[in-house]
């Protein structure tokens, strides 16, 4: 018999918040544990004494798992304890070395015991990488780290600043008086500069050149890899760069390189930026992507390669459905 742990918070005393909470956290334990439903033997839930609304257990029914004998049961109030939080315990008859799930504000609960997992996403501008790890981030409700962002956010500053984005020790000497962070709000990424907020200014189409140089010079990307290895080492998380499996995480749970035609690649970000009111020009975009996945993969330190055990995906005729659908079933099949 083999015992996994899991909780959750909720975000509202309500009976279709439980219900949607509990699926989630049993949805997930099934899936990380590569289990059957039918496997859980027995599922215990205690909530917080402020959930009044429903039974966990109830709801574990009713999300159809009624093959496990299922019991809830309320936690005296405990001053300074997490608030709106559902615990369970659930016992399986399956020799598996358990998967413990925390999921929001339940996260900060049982680091000990909670196996933290990186997935790593590589690969050049518009294979469909960021989109990707946000759709994964999102339904597995862990981090996503979008670590151009960084990259981009040094070449702002150096742009704002006047400084010749070539030049390294100026480029060095302009950072160490600027905070760099990023933040969430909402499960979105925000990139922030001395505290101001620069997530769209980095999208803008000058800044894309400017952060492949900025990124070419060793004492900026150890700074910066340094950052992500912390933020990789605290919290699960999608992370998507160019040099993610190879030398920031290289030994992250699961590596993915997305790659597409040069052509498909400019199509994407020339739609991007239109949606987003750029005006730019097709060619000279495909040109500059070329040019920008060329400086990237034939830098010194940490270039954009497939690492060798990462799994390849040409996403050239795909749609972003398919190419999570590849990604979430590798993980499933090697998880
Ligand atoms: O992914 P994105 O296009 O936002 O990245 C901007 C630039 O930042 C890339 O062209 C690359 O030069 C650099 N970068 C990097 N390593 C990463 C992520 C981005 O060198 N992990």
């Amino acid at each position: 018999m083999v015992v996994i742990r899991g909780a959750t918070t909720i975000a509202a005393d309500t009976k279709e918040e439980i219900q949607k909470s509990v699926t989630e956290l049993l949805e997930q334990i099934v899936s990380r544990n590569n289990l059957k439903r039918e496997e859980l033997v027995s599922i215990v839930f205690s909530s917080t004494s402020d959930i009044h609304s429903y039974y966990p257990a109830k709801a574990a029914r009713e999300a159809g798992f009624e093959s496990a004998s299922l019991f809830s049961a309320q936690e005296p109030e405990i001053e300074g304890g997490l608030a709106l939080c559902i615990r369970t315990m659930i016992f399986v008859e399956k020799n598996i070395s358990p998967h413990h799930v925390y999921l929001r504000g339940a996260k900060v609960l049982r680091r000990d015991i909670t196996d933290i997992y990186n997935v790593a996403i590589d690969g050049p501008a518009g294979s469909g990488k960021s989109t990707v790890a946000k759709l994964l981030a999102r339904d597995y409700n862990i981090l996503y780290l979008d670590t151009g962002a960084m990259y981009r956010a040094c070449a702002l500053k150096a742009l704002e600043a006047g400084v010749e984005v070539a030049d390294e020790a100026a480029i060095v000497s302009l950072m160490r008086d600027v905070r760099l962070d990023v933040a969430y709000e909402n499960g979105t990424q925000k990139t922030l500069l001395d505290g101001r907020d620069v997530s769209e200014d980095i999208r803008r189409p000058e800044i894309s050149m400017a952060a492949s140089t900025v990124s070419k010079h060793p004492s900026v990307r150890l700074h910066l890899v340094e950052k992500q290895r912390e933020i990789a080492g605290k919290f699960s998380c999608v992370l998507d760069g160019r040099d993610i499996g190879t030398f920031v995480l290289p030994d992250a749970a699961y590596k993915f390189f997305l790659t597409a035609t040069p052509e498909v690649r400019a199509k994407r970000r020339y739609e991007e930026l239109l949606a987003k009111g750029h005006a730019v020009d097709f060619e000279e975009l495909k040109a500059e992507i070329i040019r920008r996945n060329e400086q990237d993969s034939t830098r010194a330190l940490a270039p954009l390669r497939r690492a060798d055990d990462a799994v390849l995906v040409d996403t050239s005729n795909m749609t972003i459905e398919e190419v999570v659908a590849t990604v979430k079933k590798f993980i499933q099949e090697n998880t």
